[in-house]
């Protein structure tokens, strides 16, 4: 065990304040962005709390899991809920919300998950947020896995509320997180009686006891661990440069899913549409008859480093995620993730061309 991490002095205020400020030059904000002391559902659930009441109208955009859970919190918070759900292997278009908003005028509120680990697929934000914008709802960004994986510009986009997390793509930890709060979302959220106010979930309290005081005085003791974590994890990637960063998840993912290709065995994008395929996680089909948790279980048997899962709930038997998060976004961890799976397959007497996916793989990353 490292001592290292026992016996430290408090994380100032200050201290804290510089985190923030360089998280939000990392999302080039201008708008008010606060570190939250918990994993990123904790601003997920705190948006919607303080954004949705009843009477208000929410378009929740359903693209994967993540979209299904905030759909039942908008409920639990009383709120009518419109679901646009589109299949998980694609992306909701602009026109499709424009539809969804045209169908509904009091529509006030709008949750979107920017890019889904879960299944791999990422949606078109930038023409999103114009149509979102044009019909004046609130916008709720779930920028997790996309942050640092593909470009993300809450301002330009007109994202008044934009969650994140260090655990994907940042390569940091999960146990703290990050939203940028817009001038009208503020006025949102104080506007709404049944935001939450002396509370954990609460967004307010930081505006008025953190953000207006000056960000002299903290609300509790700051998480220190993960703290500075995530300021070792901005670090990096500030001396990477982002768009370094952005550009090999882009090429990781682009990898895969060419490696896959050539592979054979019956392996196939679970993404159709490359435009729609996420650059933190490419996800594949396993084949036919062969169940992705025992591609996974043998893949991980020769590696169990590599970062390879099996699909969440229902896509547990037919889903094999390759995470490409942070220092897995690498031309060898996806060749190794390509050679396991091809072993795993050929175990399953399935005929793959290992040579093949590793040449494509490396043909894609140039
Ligand atoms: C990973 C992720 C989160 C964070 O949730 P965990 O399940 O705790 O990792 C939230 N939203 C999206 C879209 C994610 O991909």
């Amino acid at each position: 065990m490292t001592h290292a991490l026992l016996d430290l002095a408090p994380l100032t205020a200050a201290h804290f304040a510089s985190i923030e400020r360089r998280v939000a030059a990392l999302l080039g904000t201008e708008q008010d962005v606060i570190i939250m002391q918990g994993e990123a559902l904790l601003p997920l659930e705190g948006c919607i709390r303080g954004g949705a009441h009843p009477g208000s109208t929410a378009l929740n955009v359903v693209t994967g899991p993540y979209g299904q859970t905030f759909g039942n919190w908008l409920r639990d918070c009383g709120a009518h809920v419109v679901d646009l759900e589109v299949p998980f292997h694609t992306a909701v278009t602009a026109e499709q919300v424009e539809a969804a908003l045209a169908a509904h005028p009091e529509i006030d509120f709008v949750s979107l998950v920017h890019a889904e680990a879960a299944t791999g697929n990422t949606n078109p934000v930038a023409a999103i947020g114009e149509v979102v914008r044009a019909h004046g709802a609130v916008f709720m960004l779930d920028a997790v896995a996309s942050v640092a994986a593909e470009p993300l510009l809450p301002d330009a986009w007109g994202v008044d509320l934009c969650v994140i997390g260090a655990q994907k793509a940042m390569g940091g930890p999960a146990g703290v997180s990050a939203v940028s709060v817009s001038e009208r979302a503020w006025e949102r959220i104080a506007a709404n009686p049944a935001a939450p106010r002396g509370s954990y979930l609460s967004l307010l309290d930081w505006k008025q006891r953190w953000i207006d005081g000056g960000r002299k005085a903290l609300l509790h003791a700051p998480a220190q661990l993960e703290m500075l974590a995530l300021e070792a994890c901005v670090e990096r990637i500030e001396s990477e440069g982002l768009d370094t960063v952005i550009s090999r998840h882009a090429r990781a993912a682009a990898a895969t899913r060419a490696g896959a290709l050539a592979l054979g065995g019956g392996l196939t994008p679970y993404v159709h549409e490359v435009p729609d395929a996420a650059p933190v996680a490419t996800t594949l089909r396993a084949p036919a008859g062969v169940d992705a948790r025992d591609l996974v279980a043998k893949a991980l048997a020769t590696d169990a480093s590599l970062p390879l899962v099996a699909g969440g709930g229902a896509l547990a038997a037919e889903m094999i995620r390759v995470n490409h998060y942070g220092v897995d976004a690498s031309r060898h961890v996806v060749r190794s993730s390509l050679a396991a799976l091809g072993d795993a397959l050929a175990g399953h007497g399935r005929a793959v061309d290992p040579e093949a996916a590793l040449r494509a793989a490396d043909e894609s990353w140039k």
